[in-house]
C-alpha cells in the first residue's frame, strides 16, 4: 500500500518566518563547534537568580499536597487579590481581583492567546515594527490580518498614531518600556493612544513586562492609570524580568473585564493554570521581592554602563534609555544587521540579537542584551574594541 507523505506542519505554521532566537542558538553552536568562546549578548533572559524569600516559599509550599492539584482556586484568588494590591500600590490603578486579573504561564503564553480569544478572521492587529515576535504570531495564528505600526527613531520609537492606515482595527499592541528599543513611553502618549483608540472602537494590549526595570530614577506608568483605559486596555506583567523569574513561567494580565474574562475563557479550554506552588512563590515576589530588584538593578546598571561606554568608544550610535535590558544600538558603516551580527560573531565571538529579527522596521539596529555575567561584559568590551578597528580604518 502506498504510504502518502504528509506535512507534518500547518499552512499556518509554514507561513511564518524563522523564528530569529531559534537561527541565533544554531549559529552560537556551530561557532562554538569550531573552538570560539561565544559571549552571548543576544536574548534578554535574566541571569541573577530569583529573590530569597521566593526560593524558600517555592520549598514551603512545594511541600503542601493540598498545591498538588490542579490549581485550587482560593490559590488563584489570592494571587489575584496580591497582584490588584500591587497595582494599586504600584500604579494607584484599583482593579477588582474576581474579574480584571487573571494569572499567566508567563506574559509569552498570554499575549499570544489573546488575539485567538479576541480576533475573528479577518480582523486587523496593529503590531510595533520593530517589536517582540509573539504579537504578530498570535495575531496570524488566529488568522487576523497584521498591519505594521513603525516605531521610528525620529519619534523615539514611539508610533505616530495620526499617520496609521488602517480604517478598522480590533487590536492594538504596544509594548513600554520597549523591547527591542528601549525607548519609554511617557503618561501622555499614553493617553493620546486611549482617545485613539476609543475614537477608532479599538481595544489595546499593553505589554508591560519591563515595566520595573528602570534605571537613573526613572518610574514607568501603566495605561490603565489614564482616564478611560479600563474600558479598553489589558495589561501585562512579567515575574520574569522583575524577578530573575523566566524559567518559573509566571505573570498576569489586568485591565478590562470582558479582555480578561475573553482570555481567561479561551485559556480554560488549553491550559490548567499556573502550579500553585509557583503562583504562592510568585506573592512573595510581590511582597518581598523588592530590595532583590534593587541590587539586581544595580548589577545591571554597571553592564549597561560598560556596554554604552565601550559603544561610544567604539563610535556606534545608540539610543540612550532609563529602561529595559537592552541597548538599542546602530549598525555602523553600510552592513546590514545579520552580516554585522555574523561579523561580531566570527571575528570577535560576540553574539548579538540583529535589529532584522525583530522586523523590517529594525534594519540597521542591532540589540545588546545585559543579561549576561559582568566579567563576561567586560570581555565582550574589550573584543569589541578588537572588532571595532574593522570600521574605523
Ligand atoms: N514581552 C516582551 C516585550 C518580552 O521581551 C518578553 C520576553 N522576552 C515577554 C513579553 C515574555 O516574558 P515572559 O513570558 O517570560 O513573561
Amino acid at each position: 500500500m502506498k504510504v502518502t507523505q504528509r506535512d507534518a506542519r500547518s499552512s499556518r505554521l509554514r507561513a511564518l518566518p524563522a523564528y530569529l532566537f531559534e537561527d541565533l542558538v544554531r549559529l552560537r553552536h556551530d561557532t562554538e563547534a569550531r573552538g570560539m568562546d561565544v559571549i552571548d549578548l543576544s536574548i534578554g533572559d535574566p541571569d541573577l537568580g530569583a529573590p530569597q524569600a521566593v526560593v524558600e516559599a517555592l520549598r514551603k509550599y512545594a511541600g503542601d499536597p493540598r498545591l498538588h492539584c490542579y490549581t485550587p482556586q482560593w490559590v488563584i484568588n489570592k494571587f489575584n487579590e496580591a497582584a490588584a494590591a500591587w497595582m494599586k500600590r504600584r500604579f494607584g490603578v484599583s482593579l477588582d481581583p474576581a474579574g480584571e486579573i487573571f494569572p499567566l504561564i508567563g506574559t509569552k503564553e498570554g499575549l499570544a492567546h489573546l488575539p485567538l480569544a479576541v480576533l475573528d478572521p479577518g480582523d486587523t492587529a496593529l503590531v510595533p515594527d520593530p517589536g517582540y515576535p509573539v504579537y504578530s504570531r498570535g495575531v496570524w495564528f488566529a488568522g487576523g490580518r497584521v498591519e505594521w505600526m513603525r516605531l521610528a527613531g525620529e519619534r523615539g520609537f514611539l508610533p505616530d498614531l495620526g499617520a496609521l492606515k488602517a480604517k478598522t482595527v480590533k487590536l492594538v499592541f504596544v509594548n513600554y518600556p520597549n523591547n527591542p528599543t528601549s525607548a519609554v513611553a511617557t503618561p501622555d502618549f499614553y493617553g493620546s493612544l486611549v482617545e485613539w483608540a476609543r475614537q477608532a472602537n479599538a481595544f489595546v494590549a499593553s505589554d508591560a513586562a519591563y515595566s520595573e526595570v528602570a534605571f537613573d530614577g526613572h518610574t514607568s506608568a501603566s495605561i490603565l492609570s489614564l482616564p478611560g483605559a479600563k474600558d479598553l486596555a489589558i495589561e501585562f506583567h512579567s515575574f520574569s524580568k522583575t524577578f530573575n523569574m523566566a524559567g518559573w513561567r509566571v505573570g498576569f494580565a489586568a485591565g478590562q473585564a470582558d479582555l480578561i474574562g475573553s482570555l481567561r475563557a479561551l485559556k480554560s479550554n488549553i491550559d490548567s493554570n499556573v502550579f500553585g506552588p509557583v503562583l504562592m512563590a510568585s506573592m512573595a515576589a510581590l511582597d518581598e521581592g523588592w530590595p532583590s530588584l534593587a541590587s539586581t538593578l544595580e548589577e545591571y546598571g554597571v553592564r549597561r554602563s560598560l556596554i554604552c561606554r565601550c559603544l561610544e568608544e567604539c563610535g556606534i550610535e545608540y539610543h540612550r534609555s532609563p529602561a529595559t535590558l537592552y541597548v538599542w544600538a546602530r549598525v555602523p558603516g553600510r552592513m546590514k544587521s545579520i552580516e554585522f551580527a555574523r561579523v561580531l560573531l566570527e571575528r570577535a565571538g560576540l553574539l548579538v540579537a540583529p535589529g532584522v529579527g525583530f522586523g523590517e522596521g529594525g534594519e540597521g539596529y542591532f540589540r545588546i542584551s545585559i543579561t549576561c555575567p559582568t566579567s563576561r561584559v567586560k570581555a565582550a568590551g574589550e573584543r569589541l574594541h578588537e572588532v571595532a578597528k574593522l570600521w574605523k580604518e
